[in-house]
Order: C-alpha cells, then sequence, then structure tokens
C-alpha cells in the first residue's frame, strides 16, 4: 500500500493533482475539505460548528477533523486500491503524528512520499478568486477569509515540512507550472514507488 501525502496551501492544485494521479495508478483521493463539506450536508454531530470553522477560513479542531477523517480511512480501506493520496490532511502537526501511527495501527503501511506544492501568496488570492466562480464555495472569494486560510498554512507548514523532512521523501513542486508538467513530476516520482 502507498501512502502520499499532497501538502501546500490552499490553490496551489493539489486537488486537481490529485484526481489525476488517483485516476492513472488507482489511488483512492481522500480530500479533508470535501470530506468535511460532505459531512456538514449530512447534518451530522456538531455541523454547525464545523460549518463556522470552514466558513471563516480557520483549521477545524484536530480532535474533531482526526475523529471524521480516521473513519472515513477506515472505511475507504474495505475498498481494493493500491493506495492512498492525502490531500489537505495532515495540516498540523498534530494530525501528522497520529496519521503515522494510525495507519501502523492499522496496518495501511507508512508515508512513503511527500510533494509540497510551492506558491506565493498573490498567487493563492488570485486562484481562489477565480475558483469560486465555479466551485460555489464562499471561503473562496471572501478576501478576509482568504487571509486567514493563507496564516493557518503559514503557521503549520514550517513543521509540517520538517517533520515530513526528516521521516521521508519530500520534494517541493513549484505550483505555478502547468497541470500536465506537474503531473509529469508526479508520475515519475510515484512510478519508481512501485
Ligand atoms: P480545503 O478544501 O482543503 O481547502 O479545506 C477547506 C476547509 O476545511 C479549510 O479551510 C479548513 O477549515 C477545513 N479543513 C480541511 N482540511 C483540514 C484539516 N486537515 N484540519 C483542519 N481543518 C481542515
Amino acid at each position: 500500500m502507498i501512502n502520499i501525502i499532497l501538502f501546500g496551501p490552499p490553490g496551489s492544485g493539489k486537488g486537481t493533482q490529485s484526481r489525476i494521479i488517483s485516476d492513472i495508478f488507482g489511488f483512492i483521493h481522500l480530500s479533508t475539505g470535501e470530506i468535511l463539506r460532505k459531512y456538514i450536508l449530512k447534518k451530522n454531530y456538531m455541523v454547525d460548528k464545523i460549518k463556522s470553522y470552514i466558513d471563516n477560513g480557520l483549521l477545524v479542531p484536530d480532535t474533531i477533523t482526526k475523529n471524521i477523517f480516521e473513519k472515513e480511512l477506515i472505511y475507504r480501506n474495505n475498498f481494493l486500491n493500491k493506495g492512498f493520496i492525502y490531500d489537505g490532511y495532515p495540516r498540523t502537526l498534530n494530525q501528522a503524528i497520529s496519521l503515522d501511527n494510525f495507519l501502523k495501527k492499522n496496518y495501511i503501511g507508512k508515508i512513503n512520499y511527500v510533494f509540497f506544492f510551492i506558491l506565493k501568496d498573490n498567487f493563492v488570492v488570485d486562484r481562489l478568486y477565480q475558483r469560486s466562480k465555479t466551485s460555489g464555495r464562499s471561503d473562496d472569494k471572501n478576501i478576509n477569509i482568504i487571509k486567514n486560510r493563507i496564516i493557518q498554512y503559514d503557521t503549520m507548514s514550517k513543521d509540517i515540512f520538517k517533520y515530513y523532512k526528516q521521516r521521508t521523501f519530500l520534494t517541493e513542486i513549484d505550483a505555478n507550472k502547468k497541470i500536465e508538467e506537474i503531473t509529469d513530476e508526479l508520475k515519475n516520482i510515484i512510478y519508481k514507488l512501485k
């Protein structure tokens, strides 16, 4: 089982690449943003609280996110698949440590590779604003909310970088390149992992 993390600021193309790569390699794509948004639609426990974090561009607290994410991972692990792509998870050091333990405890393997997407803040703002026209996501179009998301990202990213740099393989990806170019970069590395 291969486990790959795509880490990067919002709007850096992690979701797009995750979908392409999962299709090519037969991986399951796990996006915590999508998982949380679906959870809210089901009118589940604590949805109002979760929604207010997302709507304000703040991270949902670790205990809540971890719980929802781990349940989804275990459920999806019942299906035949060659690996997982983690998109938007982990986003805190605490989540990263828990994920390592969780994979081990459930015999899902270990993190084989981390792709660290790099994109300057002004590009993040532009891209999210453009995306809001089709995504309909309210957290993509309000400049203050976007700024909050960038701050949240900047606060956590250095620790996450350091954590994985010491433990696994990590490559920085220039998120300004064309979609196809980035896919090729990822593909060339992932082929070698198989
Ligand atoms: P995304 O779709 O990845 O841009 O995530 C949308 C929002 O969901 C984020 O701004 C957070 O509020 C929340 N979220 C997604 N992933 C996480 C995570 N790993 N930890 C905490 N909150 C998250």
